[in-house]
């Protein structure tokens, strides 16, 4: 079975099996990671792996702290403001689909927030040039979303911006290296390139510590979890310790130089056969498409139904696109193999010669 959703998605199968093996007794200490103190010297030494290796694989400048936090990328969208935005104060947003303008939305409660840049113009099927973003000289910072999981839109560029660089990386991460000493801070829900869901990482400077709000709560407040190492209160252990998992086989695959070749190939697949034909379509401009997830349409939509149901037959997995968009959407994070993507595209010719 091959599963494309976009998240909580697919996790490697070997990190599965490892954590079966390792689920009633870890490492001979004869209890599972899910009933150990947080506080313990082994899960402690189980989350500072998992920090270390994270550090490894993005190559995290020592001036940034990593937090493993909960309420998801959509908390976020909150605790960004409430952290980064002084009362009164300005930020930039950068607008190039739905999670862009959860982000906005989210973040106008808290102050003054200006648009500088919308794809609207382009349907959403492309992403503005920066030469064309009116970015605000007293910006408290700019966020972005270089992932648009549901629209399938993605940078292939960091903006060079002057204030600090806020981007939404859940979708995105770890598919390729990225140079975060450019951004302020960086944040991800786990449930897609990282681990399990119930767990968020934030990079962030440490110069970005300390604004907090006065209203802003404790578990909010970002120096709070750094000072505490994420444990300020009880974390989600369970959900760190699979993570560190995968950030180990990660490792194993060759780091993210290997998943950059990796992930190239099979995105060039997938479009190739959309592009390919006339049955199938993307429309999103070439330079500005997903790695990770991939919408697709039929020519004809009354084929949608039968499409997917021949797909599951065939253990094509979670193949529907968004609620919101329609048609079909393939996301192939790093867990999808390119096995997984020779599958789908087979089956795409052969359904294609019987209904095209
Ligand atoms: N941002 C992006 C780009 C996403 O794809 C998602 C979820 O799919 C979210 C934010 C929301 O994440 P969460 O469910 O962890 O709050």
């Amino acid at each position: 079975l091959f599963n494309f959703c976009a998240g909580p998605a697919a996790l490697p199968e070997a990190v599965l099996q490892q954590a079966r093996e390792e689920l009633l007794d870890w490492q001979g200490k004869g209890l599972s990671v899910m009933e150990m103190s947080h506080r313990s010297d082994e899960f402690v030494s189980i989350a500072e792996r998992a920090e270390q290796d994270l550090r490894d694989l993005l190559n995290i400048p020592d001036n940034y702290r990593v937090l493993f936090l909960q309420g998801g990328a959509s908390q976020q969208f909150a605790q960004i403001p409430l952290n980064l935005l002084p009362e009164g104060g300005r930020a930039d947003y950068i607008d190039t689909g739905i999670w862009s303008a959860k982000a906005i939305e989210e973040a106008s409660r808290f102050g003054n927030v200006h648009v500088a840049a919308s794809a609207k113009g382009y349907d959403y099927f492309a992403i503005p040039g920066q030469n064309d973003w009116r970015l605000s000289a007293d910006a408290a910072y700019v966020h972005y979303t270089p992932n648009e999981t549901i629209g399938g839109l993605e940078f292939g560029w960091v903006p060079e911006v002057s204030a600090p660089l806020v981007a939404d990386m859940s979708s995105t991460i770890l598919s390729r290296p990225v140079d975060i000493s450019k951004f302020g801070l960086v944040y991800a829900g786990a449930q897609k390139n990282i681990g399990p869901s119930g767990l968020v990482v934030v990079i962030v400077r440490e110069d970005l510590l300390g604004r907090a709000r006065a209203s802003c709560p404790t578990m909010l407040d970002y120096s709070v979890a750094a000072q505490n190492a994420s444990m300020y209160n009880t974390p989600p252990t369970f959900a760190w310790y699979l993570s560190g998992l995968i950030f180990q086989w990660l490792k194993g695959q060759g780091g993210l130089e290997a998943m950059k070749r990796i992930n190239e190939a099979k995105q060039r697949k997938l479009y190739g056969t959309i592009d390919a034909s006339d049955f199938y379509s993307n429309p999103i401009n070439p330079a500005d498409r997903s790695w990770m997830n991939i919408p697709f349409r039929l020519a004809d939509e009354r084929l949608d139904k039968p499409f997917l149901a021949g797909a599951e037959q065939r253990g094509l997995l979670n193949l529907k696109g968004h609620r919101s968009v329609g048609g079909m959407r393939a996301s192939i994070y790093n867990a999808v193999p390119e096995a997984a993507v020779d599958a789908l595209v087979a089956y795409m010719a052969e359904f294609e010669k019987q209904h095209g």
